[in-house]
């Protein structure tokens, strides 16, 4: 059993946090906002009055926030975690965030002393819930051995793809191909309706076919697969505010990499408009602003 620090319990946060209270951990768990305490609580964890607090004498600290900006705030500078904190921790931060404010996490905790791994993850707030999220992490393979018990308490896939900052590029490129599949399906399938072509033939038709995809076969844009957002309106799931933060965060890193991303930037063209109303609708959503564009 671990002795386990959490912060930001948000929509997958709570989840992951909970999950490892089922399997015995202790996890002390910390949340600017209260009542997210409160229902971490009633899941088995335990409540700390401070993010110092929670991480203070723990085997693990797991960070869990909404972007970059928190986790500087948390984690880094003169009042973050690795800087409080004495003795030598162990961070391992599974927000989606920028490369530079990754690698920054791994340069301080190397002076400090730290243990740290960037382990963001996929398969959303479902994922979260029963525990079967992907988690693709970077850094030295001996923290990674170490945290990984703990991170199959959270998720089925847990791959270590390299060095510092490797989990949040996987992510990033992961996530940027899922925004642009969804911008191609969702034009497939009006392209199909103007054709006189049923959407579940379509969709049929594809998934045996070279435009198969996760999002063709999983996540269909067109109201054809029970249980995806499409067929609920399109709630969210995954909202559209989300993946325009991640094609941001692909066309930065792409920017400071020197290198041209053209589909990227349209896409985030793209969400980036879609956002401007819709940003609270799921991502796969998209499919009804392109129609009316
Ligand atoms: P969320 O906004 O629901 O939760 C974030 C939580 O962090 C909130 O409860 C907020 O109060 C808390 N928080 C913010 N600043 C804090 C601070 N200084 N101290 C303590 N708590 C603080 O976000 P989420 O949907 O849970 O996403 C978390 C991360 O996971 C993000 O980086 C997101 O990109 C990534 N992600 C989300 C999904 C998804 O489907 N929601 C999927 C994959 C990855």
């Amino acid at each position: 059993m671990a002795n386990i620090g959490f912060i930001g319990l948000g929509h997958m946060g709570n989840p992951m946090a909970q999950n490892l209270a089922k399997k015995k951990h202790k996890v002390h768990v910390f949340d600017l906002d209260e009542s997210s305490v409160h229902i971490a609580v009633s899941g088995g964890c335990i409540a700390a009055s401070s993010a110092l607090e929670a991480a203070t004498g723990r085997d693990f600290v797991i960070t869990m926030l909404p972007a970059g900006k928190h986790v500087k705030s948390v984690l880094l500078g003169e009042d973050g975690l690795m800087e409080l904190i004495p003795e030598p921790g162990f961070f391992i931060d599974c927000s989606t965030v920028d490369i530079q404010t990754s690698l920054d996490m791994h340069d301080l905790a190397t002076v400090k002393g730290h243990h740290v791994l960037d382990a963001p993850v996929s398969g959303g707030a479902a994922g979260a819930k029963s525990g079967t999220l992907t988690f693709m992490v970077g850094g030295l393979a001996d923290a990674f051995n170490k945290a990984k018990p703990i991170l199959e308490c959270m998720g089925k896939n847990i791959f270590h793809a390299g060095a510092a900052t490797h989990g949040q590029a996987a992510k990033l490129c992961n996530n940027l191909m899922l925004g642009i599949h969804m911008i191609g399906t969702s034009e497939a399938f009006l392209l199909a309706e103007k054709l006189g072509l049923e959407a579940a033939t379509l969709q049929m038709i594809s998934n045996a076919s070279s435009g198969q995809s996760w999002v063709l076969s999983k996540y269909c844009p067109a109201p054809v697969l029970e249980g995806t957002p499409a067929m609920n309106d399109y709630k969210p799931g995954f909202t559209g505010a989300m993946m325009l933060k991640d094609l941001k965060l692909a066309t930065d890193a792409a920017h400071h990499s020197d290198l041209a991303l053209p589909l990227t930037e349209k896409a985030e063209d793209l969400y980036d408009d879609f956002c401007r109303e819709h940003a609270g609708i799921d991502f796969s959503g998209i499919i009804e602003f392109l129609k009316i564009r």
